[in-house]
């Protein structure tokens, strides 16, 4: 595989393409939609992007509110009657 950790999850909203970074290939302050803090440089995270979407939408997570996310299940918004 291309870039290592890169591997495609199965969301509520759709799929995901999900790379998860070492603290070392982290070199930015990155800010996480999830809790909407910062990821200080050299912190070991997720970057995600919609499968359908472009690499330049990508974010970056915690690795917690990543899982978070996972189970929180439908996000509001998309597919809502
Ligand atoms: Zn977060």
């Amino acid at each position: 595989m291309r870039g290592g950790n890169q591997r495609v999850e199965e969301h509520a909203d759709g799929e995901w393409v999900v790379r998860r970074l070492t603290g070392s290939s982290s070199t930015k302050t990155y800010r996480c939609p999830g809790c909407d803090h910062e990821i200080r440089p050299a912190t070991p995270h997720v970057v995600a992007w919609p499968l359908e979407g472009r690499e330049e939408d990508r974010r970056h997570w915690h690795t917690a509110c990543w899982s978070a996310r996972e189970r929180r299940g439908p996000t509001p918004g998309r597919g809502r009657r």
